[in-house]
């Protein structure tokens, strides 16, 4: 079965360590441990990665920290800082000009399924070891608006650059695609973080960026006659005032009952941009929801149709745009419904259309067709399901 984009994950991420700052000491004073970096566009605000154009594939850049004295001191620095702000309330972010996360470490490095496949030098090979654990850690930083780190990799780094174009994206290896996701949504989060939900005071990145903690000190009598913090989020026992915000979306691929046809819909946001271009259907799951209901609201809404009760759950794909967990299903309409769809309940699509089974099949497996349709880029999860309900559909028929 296919690989979701980004869902092949390589990396142990210790969330245990992340709040321990002699680990984090230790990784910023190790020389392997490697850096990706993002930056904003200054064209769309979009988070940027930085990656090697060298081979045909993109590939992120995973610089080690021994590579250039001056970014290793300024990663010394967000470590010393990341360790004063979990004793006291300062705000990281008033005292560096960039953000870093520490996103775990590579356990298998040079085998297949490490981050670092192809590195074949032995120092470029080597794991940091702390207490039981060993691995070559990975940090990720967004330098945005840092004028030094940008002239630095300039300086150091031939042949790269930064990237968020949707194709350089889906040509990721599937081991960098999940780096690159979970780097994203993590520094996404982060820049559009800044301030207490409960106080409106700023909040600062501890736990080496995985946690945000508001950094009003002011405290008040309780009523037991205790001290406690006068934040309403600071006072309460977990309190990372805004945990990392995750977007379940379901994503449904649709067959009729014969398996001999696939309902497919071009999205009415796409009018101008691309009459040609159809896909699955989706939507976001609402609270108080589950995945299979969210399915059957969405399918009813966009389509009109009922589904049959053999909703097939398939995977889930984690989606950085900015933080979604992408739900693939593939649903099958009830008998002799086939006709009676319609875009007029929520009108987020403009046409549906069932499409013969072979049809699709020939568009998917590249085959010459008319060239009517256009389906979304392989790689992403709404061709991938297509593809799985185009080859269900064939194989029920047989
Ligand atoms: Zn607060």
């Amino acid at each position: 079965m296919a690989v979701f984009f980004g869902a092949r994950s390589s990396l142990n991420r210790f969330s245990f360590l992340r709040s321990n700052v002699a680990f984090i000491r230790s990784v910023v004073a190790f020389p392997n441990t490697r850096l990706i970096f993002y930056r904003k566009s200054q064209t769309d605000g979009s988070l940027q990665v930085y990656a090697s154009k060298k081979s045909s594939n993109p590939r992120i850049v995973y610089l080690p920290l021994d590579y250039n004295e001056q970014i290793k001191a300024l990663l010394g620095r967000w470590a010393m800082i990341n360790e004063e702000a979990t004793k006291s309330s300062i705000n990281i972010r008033r005292r560096l000009n960039f953000t870093c996360v520490f996103l775990g470490m590579d356990e298998n490095p040079g085998t297949k399924e490490s981050v670092f496949p192809e590195e074949h030098e032995s120092r470029h090979l080597a794991r940091l070891t702390f207490e039981k654990h060993s691995g070559i850690p990975v940090l990720a930083v967004d330098i945005s608006g840092n004028a030094e780190f940008q002239d630095l990799l300039d300086k150091i780094i031939d042949d790269a650059e930064f990237t968020s174009s949707i194709t350089d994206i889906l040509n990721l290896s599937p081991i960098d695609a999940a780096v690159f996701s979970y780097a994203r949504m993590y520094l996404d989060w982060l820049l559009k973080n800044q301030f207490c939900p409960g106080c409106g005071s700023s909040v600062s990145p501890i736990w080496a960026g995985t946690k945000l903690q508001c950094t009003n000190e002011e405290k008040e009598v309780g009523k037991d006659g205790e001290s406690i913090f006068k934040c309403p989020v600071r006072r309460t026992r977990v309190n990372n005032v805004c945990f990392p915000r995750i977007d379940p979306v379901v994503i449904i691929a649709l067959r009729n009952s014969k398996g001999d046809k696939i309902l497919l819909g071009h999205n009415a946001r796409r009018k101008q941009l691309d009459k040609r271009f159809f896909s699955c259907f989706s939507g976001f799951m609402e609270l108080g929801e589950t995945i299979r209901s969210t399915v059957i609201r969405e399918v009813w809404e966009e389509t009109g149709l009922k589904l049959k009760n053999n909703i097939k759950i398939i995977k889930s794909q984690p989606w950085p745009f900015p933080a979604n967990l992408m739900i693939g299903c593939i649903g099958t309409t009830e008998e002799g419904s086939e006709n009676n769809i319609t875009t007029h309940l929520d009108c987020e699509l403009d046409h549906l259309e069932w499409f013969d089974a072979n049809y699709i099949a020939d568009i998917v497996y590249g085959r010459p067709t008319d060239g009517r349709i256009k389906l979304p880029q392989k790689g992403s999860v709404a061709f991938e399901l297509i593809k799985m309900v185009t080859d269900d559909c064939i194989s029920t028929k047989l």
